[in-house]
């Protein structure tokens, strides 16, 4: 086995982007000690590596603050600044690797754009947290610790994006947050790619599709994402909240369907007609796993709508988006959702 921490230690930028992690109950509401009552986004990059002191035994980090919100605010603009700024520091010869702190609520979504963009065989790790620094157990000096000792491990570079929570290591293309509330909050279909076992980064499955240096996602001259929407599916649907997503611009909607992604029968004229217009739809499942099957409970290749393969709602939502910066071919974007 190599030794650990390698000799010179790695460089490592840490990019602050708020969340809970950089959490804090406030003394006048006297909250300190409970985990939920909080406010996200309040403590910086440097005050939260200055709380983890072992840190500096793994890497020398150079700490920046990109943004300083809760991640329900993250819109496509945020999305690309902080996948160019990714990018950016990891073109540098002085960077070997990057660690992103970043509210859980949206982790997977723009852990997996960056997994689909970043031009990079180097480690891109993002962590958080899903109690603040103030609360008595607090989970985040631990996340941040292991995610900088993922970081700076060689093993860790050429497998994407990863999420490091709770002591797993996740890939971005499949890691969800799951739970509104425990520690153990992020979970894979498939399972974590690997384990942190006393500080280092155990692997146990590989990730068999493209990211990263292999993706051929160019964001480097995009102005803006093309628009995708997203619907979740209930009974009694209106089809008119379709309607919304693509008066507002949408080029592609996300239909988080029942089970196997199914739409309601009485949607599909509708949505035939939104086809017609030129909008991708998208079948997706609202169950949380499982893949979606062409032409399986709806006619796919008649009505040119595209499945999900496995994609959950809000990572289809960016896939998609990708895709139409590259063709407006339903069929092609079909291939592109079956190869990432
Ligand atoms: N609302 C927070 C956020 O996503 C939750 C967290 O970080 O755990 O920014």
């Amino acid at each position: 086995m190599t030794t650990f921490p390698p000799e010179p230690l790695p460089r490592i930028a840490l990019v602050a982007t708020g969340g809970t992690i950089a959490g804090a109950g406030t003394e006048s509401e006297g909250k300190e000690a409970h985990s939920a009552a909080y406010r996200a986004a309040l403590v910086d990059a440097g005050e939260l590596m200055a709380r983890v002191p072992q840190l500096a035994r793994l890497a020398h980090l150079q700490a920046e603050q990109l943004l300083q919100i809760d991640s329900a605010d993250f819109t496509d603009d945020k999305l690309l600044m902080l996948a160019r700024r990714v990018s950016e520091l990891c073109a540098r010869d002085d960077v070997d690797a990057v660690v992103v702190t970043h509210g859980t609520d949206t982790m997977e979504e723009s852990a997996y754009f960056l997994h689909l963009t970043v031009k990079s065989p180097k480690p891109i790790v993002f962590t958080g947290s899903m109690r603040p620094g103030t609360a008595l157990a607090a989970d985040g000096p631990a996340n941040l610790l292991h995610a900088v000792a993922v970081a700076a491990h060689p093993s860790s570079s050429q497998r994407g994006v990863l999420v490091v929570m709770n002591e797993e290591i996740h890939s971005a293309r499949d890691v969800t947050k799951v739970h509104s509330m425990h520690l153990d909050a992020f979970a894979s279909p498939y399972g974590p790619l690997g384990l942190v076992v006393e500080g280092l980064p155990r692997w146990y499955r590989a990730l068999p599709r493209p990211h990263t240096a292999q993706s051929e996602f160019d964001i480097t001259t995009l102005d803006a994402l093309p628009l995708v929407g997203m619907v979740a599916s209930h009974g009694n649907m209106r089809a008119e909240i379709f309607d919304s997503w693509v008066q507002v611009g949408a080029r592609a909607i996300v239909h988080a369907g029942f089970g196997g992604g199914t739409v309601p029968a009485y949607l599909h004229d509708h949505f035939t007609a939104l086809r017609e217009r030129g909008v991708w739809l998208v079948r997706a499942s609202r169950t949380g796993a499982g893949p979606v099957i062409r032409n399986a409970n709806a006619p796919d290749d008649a009505h040119g709508w595209i499945v999900t393969d496995d994609q959950n709602p809000p990572r289809a939502r960016l896939l998609a988006a990708l895709a139409l910066t590259r063709t407006t071919d339903a069929a092609l974007a079909q291939e592109m959702f079956y190869r990432y």
